[in-house]
């Protein structure tokens, strides 16, 4: 996979911590056939959060590989989704960088052997962004912030119509909406079916599981085709 050189991925911060953090190295080599094609056919992307979406929700943060396992059926999901035309992107809070409970190096170790573990299913996430940061550095990238999708799509063409964030919280719907794409909820990390009276911003469709939601994303393709 080719990569191009990142630059200024994390937004400048006028706070140090975000300034210490604000390197090129939080994120995934850029694929650059998701680029290219742009040019020539807009892209449908779903957009995934990690931590109960790909990943069983850790109840705090992943903090090494060790702590990372896969939800039942996410690669086959992936490999699905693919075949079916959609390229993946992952968008991630990360703050436990910023309160020092684990370092960028061991992101990016889990993150390598993420996108390793999937390829090698046959599925393929073009790439993986995360903010580092915590609240109170009022960067421009945590969710439900949308400055990580403008990131990730930065002269990308894509069409928005055909594109959905999958998130297990609040605040990836949240983010999503604010990004004009389609929301869809899953249940299998921090929000449970019978929280869904708490939450107020509404997703638009809800899934067990990223398998379901799959489904939901391919019937709708399906009835617009
Ligand atoms: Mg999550």
């Amino acid at each position: 996979m080719k990569t191009r050189p990142l630059q200024n991925l994390y937004l400048t911060q006028s706070s140090d911590i975000c300034r210490k953090i604000s390197r090129r190295d939080f994120v995934s080599p850029r694929d650059e056939s998701i680029e290219k094609k742009g040019f020539f056919n807009a892209l449908k992307i779903i957009f995934l959060d990690r931590d109960g979406v790909i990943n069983r929700d850790p109840n705090g943060y992943v903090m090494s590989w060790k702590g990372f396992h896969f939800l039942p059926k996410v690669k086959k999901s992936i490999r699905i989704l693919n075949k079916n035309g959609f390229s993946l992107i992952v968008i991630s809070n990360q703050g436990g960088i910023a309160k020092g409970l684990f370092t960028k190096e061991a992101l990016n170790d889990i993150t390598k052997k993420m996108l390793l573990a999937v390829s090698k299913s046959g599925g393929k996430i073009s790439s993986a962004w995360y903010c580092p940061h915590k609240l109170e550095d009022n960067c421009s990238c945590k969710k439900p912030k949308t400055g990580l999708f403008k990131m990730a799509t930065k002269g990308i063409k894509f069409n928005k119509k055909d594109s959905f964030f999958i998130g297990d919280s609040e605040v990836d719907i949240k983010a999503g909406k604010r990004f004009g794409i389609g929301t869809i909820m899953v249940f299998s990390g921090k929000t449970k079916r019978k929280d869904l009276k708490k939450i107020k911003v509404k997703p638009d469709y809800m899934a067990d599981s990223l398998l379901d939601a799959t489904k939901i994303i391919l019937k709708r393709a399906l009835k617009k085709s």
